[in-house]
């Protein structure tokens, strides 16, 4: 997928548009996969909350990849994909019993994150082997707002709680079958990793029926060149070692799952998108594109840092400028940022737009949603068609007035 590739797309679709790199995605779940080649059950059940797509989800169900779903929708979405429910884990935080009971019903493997819905379930399905989510308290990553594992996060089951959770398991009489934890993006430090791992583990010895542990996720992507990212190598070299120790004292060879989002596919995605507008102030060059957090919200949400670079002109001399978008709020992709020499009509690319980018658009300011493009065998497909203004007005509803 080079630069003339790219510019093709733009052209053919239109922009603003979201490109996909299917060979991206395979390699970082071939990565992934061989630096835990020394488990004997691994398990990657690949978190589609990131990037949801249902030819995404197909690319995965055919590398033989489970989905991690959080609610029934992408549930549904994974069985249109073709996944086998026995493949599907679904993850929630906070949904009703009866959402998690139909989901149940599909066949799904159901993961439990509080007291009081996992005395319900068990006291109505007490014959339905469950998951459990483990708030080990550690805290992975530095920004809280996707630090998912400490000791105020509405994720999970405190360990504290340990207790009560037994007595509730022992009360119902359910099935425990795994146990899981999730503490967050962006795991820098292994170490944080493994300490937390061994929560788990002590949690996972006074339950005699497991059949898995999963690790959840958080393996941070580089977003630059030089940025730091999880050693996965080392991870997997580290955590085999004690998982496979952990099985043997057990008595049962358990399957060790993960549930990445990010790791992968954030690296495959790029995001196209015009420059409307070059606009000189007193102080800065600002380039407005034909977009904004209506496409692309990670940077005014979590501040995350996408590098963009000028598509049309990658050979340009580099100048300094604020990228911002057109809707009528402060909308910064970058501020004050070193990119070739931009024009007006020139397409921009922003990198790391594979994860939590589409799957968080809206139609703010009653703008289309872009569309998506998977890149695959060397040819661009459409997978994602750009909205119209049906889409736009489907569902309202005009009332004689
Ligand atoms: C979002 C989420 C993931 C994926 O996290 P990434 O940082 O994208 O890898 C995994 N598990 C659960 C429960 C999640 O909510």
């Amino acid at each position: 997928m080079n630069n003339s590739n790219l510019l093709k797309i733009a052209e053919q679709f239109g922009s603003p548009v979201y490109v996909y790199d299917a060979d991206k995605i395979k390699a970082q779940y071939k990565r992934l996969t061989k630096a835990f080649d020394k488990v004997e059950h691994l398990k990657l059940n690949y978190a589609c909350k990131a990037l949801s797509n249902i030819s995404v989800l197909k690319l995965f169900n055919a590398m033989g990849s489970g989905l991690d779903t959080v609610s029934i929708q992408e549930v549904k979405l994974g069985l249109k994909a073709g996944f086998d429910p026995q493949k599907i884990i679904f993850t929630p935080n906070g949904v009703s019993l009866e959402e998690i009971e139909e989901v149940s019903k599909l066949g799904v493997q159901i993961n439990i994150d509080n007291l009081s819905i996992l005395e319900q379930f068990g006291t109505k399905h007490p014959n339905v082997p469950v998951c459990i989510r483990i708030n080990p308290h550690v805290m992975a990553g530095g920004n809280t707002n996707i630090s998912v594992g400490h000791i105020d996060s509405k994720f999970g089951i405190s360990i504290h709680q340990t207790p009560l959770l037994l007595r509730i398991v022992e009360n119902t009489n359910m099935t425990i079958n795994g146990i899981h934890m999730h503490t967050g993006s962006d795991i820098l430090d292994i170490d944080v990793f493994l300490y937390a791992s061994e929560i788990l583990f002590e949690t996972a010895k006074q339950f005699k029926n497991l059949d898995f542990i999963d690790f959840g996720s958080g393996f941070k992507v580089p977003y630059s060149e030089g940025d730091i990212e999880t050693n996965i190598e080392e991870l997997g070299e580290k955590l085999t070692e004690r998982f496979n120790t952990f099985c043997e004292a057990y008595g049962k060879p358990l399957t060790l799952a993960f549930e990445p989002g990010k790791y992968l596919v954030s690296e495959s995605g790029i995001f196209l998108a015009k420059v409307n507008v070059v606009k000189q102030t007193t102080s800065t060059v600002f380039a407005q594109i034909d977009s904004g957090f209506n496409h692309l919200i990670r940077p005014m949400l979590y501040g995350s840092q996408h590098v963009i670079n000028n598509i049309s002109n990658p050979k340009g001399r580099e100048r300094f400028y604020s990228v911002v978008g057109y809707i009528c709020e402060t909308d910064t992709f970058a501020n004050n940022r070193r990119i070739a020499e931009i024009s007006e009509g020139d397409i921009l690319g922003f990198k790391n737009a594979g994860a939590y980018c589409y799957s968080m658009a809206s139609n703010y300011n009653s703008r289309y949603r872009p569309a998506e493009v998977l890149w695959y065998k060397d040819e661009a497909h459409l997978i994602r068609s750009r909205e119209t203004m049906d889409d736009i007005l489907r569902n309202q509803i005009e009332i004689d007035l």
